[in-house]
């Protein structure tokens, strides 16, 4: 079908000849993934054009994606039509997943929490029943509210808006109308192609700042773009999930769905670690209310994310922690899920640790008697990693692990106690050094 984003907007408002387009869709729906592919790739072009010619900024790709949203809907009213969704009960919202900044207000309860590390937002605290509980206020650097998550939170303690999914409850998505389904599919499937696309381009940021790559006129105003463009996909990505648990459901199943073995999340989880900070914080925030989805927290720890922290943990401690790098934002919301301990066991996790743990003792470790027969190692506590506390992502992340009775009881038992036996060594290398080692 032949669509031109500048004829079907007008002053960013939709024309009357919008209405024919969502027409036209609705009764061929298999149309409708190219056509949200060829609107997104207009709006590049005109977005181009529009800054080289300085005229007023229209932001095509916001059009592009409204529009989209539109033919979605199959209809102009696309918030309406939601709030009607929502009326009829044919989607819920049955988890919080708001998301916080550094300092943000919340609530623990131990009554309520299954692990130490969870917590609810403010408004739900207040519209949960907490009476006689152990709750406190607390200020959180980060994260996401728990409420709704059986795996976080005791459902007595959820709030009156978030009922939370069971893994045993109906799929979400089952209740959505055939062409809301089909349309909903293509569209989120050519959104995050179009957001591979861009993140694949972005020009990785140099570790020297004085390597700053060359760029021409036209390469400088692409990268801006892609820049641009990445966070007002991401964003967009938010605001569809957060209109109900199918379309949160629908995501992590787009992103997740494999083809040769490959999945669209595959391609950003590649390029993940070399893009711009305030590109990666975005992403991680969208991540975290996907993994209320069962499915996707065990995909996501077990093929992204224990892969990355076997290959980067030596350099993340090494070159002090990074805020917002992968290992700092996802250990608290992966290690402390009760269902994800059959992962960690055959992934090795309690091995790594301890691995790793030793590793970093090992480095920091000095003859300390050589008058014996077989001369005393012993743990330096001078040694930058020790002083600076590095070993510290280590033990946080084997305190979260621990926290599991069967994962403790995987620490000491397995193999016949050999990994408990090379923990043995370990706390013989800290002998003799002095008490800062916590
Ligand atoms: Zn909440
Ligand atoms: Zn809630
Ligand atoms: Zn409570």
């Amino acid at each position: 079908m032949d669509v031109s984003l500048k004829k079907l907007f007008k002053e960013n408002k939709p024309t009357a000849q919008v209405d024919k387009v969502i027409e036209t869709l609705r009764n061929s729906p298999e149309k409708i993934g190219p056509t949200v592919a060829k609107l997104l790739e207009q709006s590049r072009i005109l977005d181009v054009k529009s800054i080289e010619n300085e005229e007023e900024d229209d932001d095509y790709l916001a059009q592009a994606l409204e529009l989209s949203l539109m033919i979605m809907c199959g209809t102009k009213d696309t918030e309406e039509f939601f709030k009607d969704l929502l009326a009829k009960g044919i989607t819920k919202v049955n988890v919080c997943g708001t998301i916080w900044n550094d300092g943000d207000p919340a609530y623990k309860c131990s009554t309520c929490e299954l692990d130490s590390s969870c917590a609810i937002c403010v408004d739900c605290f207040s519209q949960g029943n907490h009476n006689g509980h152990l709750y406190k206020m607390i200020k959180v650097a980060g994260g996401v509210c728990d409420c709704g998550d059986f795996q976080a939170w005791k459902p007595s303690g959820f709030c009156a808006k978030h009922r939370g999914i069971s893994e045993e409850e109906t799929d979400p998505i089952k209740a959505l109308p055939p062409y809301l389904l089909a349309s909903s599919q293509q569209l989120l499937e050519e959104v995050l192609k179009y957001l591979n696309k861009i993140l694949v381009s972005i020009k990785p940021e140099p570790e020297d700042a004085e390597e700053e790559p060359e760029l021409d006129e036209r390469e400088e105003l692409e990268q801006d773009l892609n820049n641009r463009d990445s966070l007002i996909l991401i964003s967009w990505l938010q605001a569809f999930y957060e209109r109900g648990d199918a379309f949160r459901r629908l995501l992590a199943e787009t992103w997740t769905k494999t083809e040769n073995d490959q999945s669209l999340l595959d391609v950003i989880m590649r390029v993940h670690p070399t893009l711009p900070s305030d590109i990666v914080e975005q992403l991680h925030a969208l991540f975290f209310p996907l993994l209320f989805v069962s499915f996707f927290r065990k995909r996501f720890l077990k093929r992204h994310f224990i892969p990355y922290y076997r290959d980067h943990i030596e350099k993340h401690i090494e070159s002090g922690a990074n805020e917002k790098e992968m290992l700092s934002d996802f250990p608290v919301q992966l290690f402390t899920v009760a269902n994800c301990t059959n992962i960690l066991k055959e992934e090795k996790v309690v091995e790594i640790l301890v691995d790793k743990l030793n590793a970093i003792l090992a480095k920091a470790a000095t003859i300390k008697d050589d008058q014996l027969k077989e001369p005393l190692m012993t743990v330096d506590p001078e040694e930058d990693l020790i002083f600076d506390r590095g070993y510290f992502r280590l033990t946080t992340d084997f305190s979260y692990i621990l926290s599991h009775k069967d994962m403790a009881n995987y620490f000491i038992y397995h193999n016949n106690g050999a990994v408990f036996y090379e923990w043995c060594k370990m706390l013989q290398l800290a002998q003799g050094m002095t008490n800062q080692l916590t």
